[in-house]
């Protein structure tokens, strides 16, 4: 096995846990972080511009934020959460988690901090440049490392649809990344757009605190309206939006002053060279297995797919990476690992799903865990207990059911396949 030299690109979740692998798997390693702490978006500021240093806000943190899934679900393996009555948990226990999982391993040593990583481009002698900014000294740093992980996050770059009128409305649009506290919606006629979790949580707190809500959306079935504690009206896509409102292809109209599209992300990497052997987007391309890097094996992506066990899953890309990084396993031809992603994201657009969901997860059943499966075994590692992606299965058909109470439930693993439930209200 080879021993690297690996740089990280961020402390948030998925950073720590290839910090805490890398140290295990004998890397000689130095992590980058543009902020002052570990746990990444986690960590709720009130700010939505520039931070002090006049980088983009990154973290789409909001106030009162809930976890939309179960703790048992979120934890690295082995690595439970403390004790908690309820399953979901408010953003200040998560971010304590994480807090604690970097003081256990002692990972902030390999930390520096207020780095912003400015560049990373392939060197002839298959090594990395990694250019970052010292931020407080206001200062460039040029690094060599044979291997990179990149653990930035991928909800910092909104994506907005395009709608003919935009420009003329009087009111206010913005995107849920900007979104911070329900005091937004005193007194407004609220347009909410989108239907996954952000799309939800603003939907339930405009309907306590807007003059009206209405949601734009494309979930099938419908869901039940009734759960809402006041009226929200449901619409077809938005068709064009004139000065005081919005025509929906159904040819009805609204009044509104303040629209929110909850329209997820784009995949941005504004650090890495046009060279470096991938191009982000609606999706991140051409990788092996969702993370490595085909044109370039020594890059590799954590964390890029949705509808997922999200720290279970970074443990599996992580040392998945590692392994063939470090040769413990030889990587099979660039032909078959671009055969292989073509015949995966193949199976997607098969069922009509767009460019956006080249990493989505749910595009057909087991796939999750037929994913998880097939990471352990081509690297031979640990694969993941079952049980967990079962609840996670649970929970998120509970959500798409019961907006407004799937939280009230305590989940306990029982054994590696199962799980039980305990209502609690
Ligand atoms: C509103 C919202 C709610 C969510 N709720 C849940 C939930 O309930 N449960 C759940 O499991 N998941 C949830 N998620 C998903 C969550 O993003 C992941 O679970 C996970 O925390 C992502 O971790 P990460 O480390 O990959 O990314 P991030 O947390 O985004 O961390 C990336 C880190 O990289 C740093 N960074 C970025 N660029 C650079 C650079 N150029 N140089 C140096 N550092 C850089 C950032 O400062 C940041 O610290 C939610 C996401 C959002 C947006």
């Amino acid at each position: 096995m080879k021993k690297i030299k690996l740089a990280i690109i961020g402390a948030g979740a998925s950073g720590l846990c290839a910090l805490k692998n890398a140290v295990e798997y004998g890397c000689e390693v130095v992590a980058f972080e543009q902020t002052k702490l570990v746990g990444g978006l986690w960590n709720y500021t009130d700010k939505t511009d520039k931070d002090d240093y006049g980088l983009d806000i990154h973290s789409s943190m909001y106030e009162n934020l809930v976890t939309n899934l179960p703790i048992e679900v979120m934890c690295y393996p082995n690595e439970p959460f403390p004790k908690q009555h309820e399953s979901f948990v408010s953003s200040a226990v998560v971010l304590n988690y994480y807090i604690r999982y970097a003081q256990k391993f002692n990972l902030e040593s390999h930390i520096k901090f207020e780095h912003h990583v400015f560049r990373i481009r392939p060197l002839s002698n298959d090594k990395w440049e990694v250019i970052v900014k010292n931020l407080p000294r206001d200062m460039f740093v040029t690094y060599i490392f044979d291997s990179v992980l990149v653990c930035s996050g991928h909800f910092h770059t909104p994506y907005i649809p395009k709608s003919k009128g935009q420009e003329i409305f009087k009111g206010n649009i913005m995107h849920s990344h900007t979104y911070r506290s329900s005091k937004i919606f005193n007194n407004e006629r609220t347009l909410i757009v989108g239907g996954n979790n952000s799309a939800v949580d603003l939907v339930i707190e405009s309907s306590k605190n807007s003059k009206s809500t209405i949601w734009s959306h494309h979930l099938s079935p419908s869901p039940d309206m009734t759960q809402f504690e006041r009226n929200v009206e449901e619409k077809s896509d938005i068709l064009e939006i004139v000065s005081d409102g919005v025509k929906f292809s159904d040819g009805t109209f609204a009044e509104c002053s303040l629209i929110i599209y909850a329209t997820g992300y784009l995949y941005s990497y504004p650090f890495l060279s046009i060279d470096s052997g991938v191009l982000g987007g609606d999706y991140v391309k051409p990788l092996w297995m969702h993370c490595l890097c085909i044109n370039n094996p020594s890059l590799g992506f954590i964390g890029l797919p949705n509808l997922i066990c999200p720290n279970q899953m970074f443990q599996l890309q992580v040392e998945f990476c590692l392994t063939f990084m470090m040769g413990k396993k030889n990587l099979p031809s660039k032909d078959e690992m671009l055969k292989e992603m073509d015949s995966d994201l193949q199976q997607r657009w098969d069922k009509g799903l767009s460019s956006r969901k080249g990493h989505y997860l749910g595009h057909k059943h087991d796939a999750q865990l037929e994913y998880y499966n097939k990471l352990s075994q081509k690297a031979s590692i640990s694969p993941i207990m079952s049980c967990i992606v079962k609840m996670h299965a649970h929970a998120h058909h509970s959500r798409l059911k019961h907006f407004t109470s799937y939280r009230n439930v305590k989940y306990k693993v029982i054994s590696e396949d199962d799980f039980e439930i305990e209502y609690l209200k």
